[in-house]
């Protein structure tokens, strides 16, 4: 069983965020009432759990007191084999790393080591934060940690980038994530009428990205996921294969049978229904046993050393296997398994439609 708990509070907003998260001080019984509801669940199974995840948001926008309130009781319910936070490089303390006794994994949201790009994405922090929080970690004796960065930002060059990339491997994570940024409809960048870089220029970065990486020691194991050999994210692993997953918290997502939950975003909603002890709000979506099977063989297009099983006499989906094994955009790793190549992953979203 995986579990992820949702901390939908920020310290303040990035230009580009699209996210539901509030800007105010998470208040303690936030925590309390997930903890809760974590028994709740816990109490209902006797299947072990396998990964936390507790991501945001800002999971680092917690008081060290909270955080060590939510790692020491998770902890004490259950002995996850993976147990992953992310966290805000400006927020990290040797104080709030003493909270997180019992957490195996870091992700820390770096997103980029200029400090002009920095400023222009709203981040609160600065290159030297991300390396004394790097040191902290690791004098803290957490060995297993990441850096999240992002690709494709609008004035940024193709040295900045490359600086960026050779900045993140020197301070040797064992994971490294990049996202392209985009620029969604609500954010202040897109309010300012930001435009994109072309696809050419990111599929570019992207390109440096992975031979860089590559020849550092980190493998593309998904789209926008690199890991050393055995440090791949297990709790996006077990969704990405189909995994359920149990998502706790204002805005969390869950994935229990053949439901699809999303916790609606408000945080105050989530909070009083919890106070008043009737069902938070929430959409819930049934799906067909087929749409269910669909849609989690979708997820494992995007791990590319995986790849997915394929067999269909039907002559429409042969003749689009053949068109796209000539292209090269998608590779056979075994019989009848097949993965995207990276042409493929360019154009992840519409191949994999295509199979569906
Ligand atoms: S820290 Fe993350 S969730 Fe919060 S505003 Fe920035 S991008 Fe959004």
């Amino acid at each position: 069983m995986n579990i992820y708990f949702h901390i939908p509070y920020c310290k303040s907003k990035c230009k580009y965020c699209a996210f539901y998260s509030e800007t105010l001080p998470p208040p303690a019984e936030y925590v309390e009432y997930m903890l809760q509801e974590m028994k709740e669940i816990l109490s209902k199974t006797v299947e072990p759990v396998s990964t936390v995840y507790i991501g945001g948001g800002t999971p680092s926008a917690l008081s060290p007191q909270q955080l060590r309130q939510l790692v020491s009781t998770i902890v004490a319910e259950c002995v996850p084999e993976e147990f992953s936070i992310e966290v805000n490089p400006a927020d990290i303390t040797q104080e709030l790393l003493e909270a997180l006794q019992g957490v195996t994994r870091i992700s820390i949201g770096a997103q980029s080591f200029d400090d002009e790009i920095l400023q222009f994405l709203g981040r609160r922090h600065t290159k030297a934060d991300i390396c004394h929080a790097v040191e902290l970690v690791k004098t803290a004796g957490f060995s297993n940690f990441g850096l999240d960065l992002i690709a494709a930002i609008p004035s940024m060059t193709q040295e900045c980038w490359e600086k960026t990339l050779d900045a993140a491997v020197e301070l040797s994570p064992r994971h490294i994530s990049i996202y392209n940024l985009s620029i969604e409809e609500g954010t202040p960048f897109f309010r300012s009428g930001l435009m994109p870089i072309s696809d050419d220029e990111a599929m570019e970065q992207l390109a440096l990205a992975q031979s860089r990486l590559n020849v550092a020691g980190y493998g593309r194991y998904e789209i926008s996921n690199y890991a050393q050999s055995g440090y791949e994210c297990k709790h996006n692993l077990a969704v990405w294969h189909g995994e359920d997953y149990f998502g706790i918290g204002a805005g969390a997502h869950s994935r229990v049978g053949q439901s699809r939950i999303h916790n609606l975003d408000n945080w105050h909603n989530w909070l009083a229904a919890k106070q008043a002890g009737t069902t938070i709000p929430q959409n819930v979506e049934y799906l067909t046993e087929e749409e269910d099977s669909r849609e989690r063989t979708f997820t494992q297009w995007r791990l590319l050393n995986e790849g997915v099983t394929f067999i269909s006499n039907a002559p429409e989906k042969q003749a689009l296997l053949k068109t796209l094994l000539e292209q090269d955009i998608i590779h056979e790793l075994k019989p009848h398994t097949y993965a995207l190549t990276m042409r493929g992953t360019e154009i992840a979203d519409s191949i994999i439609s295509a199979f569906m």
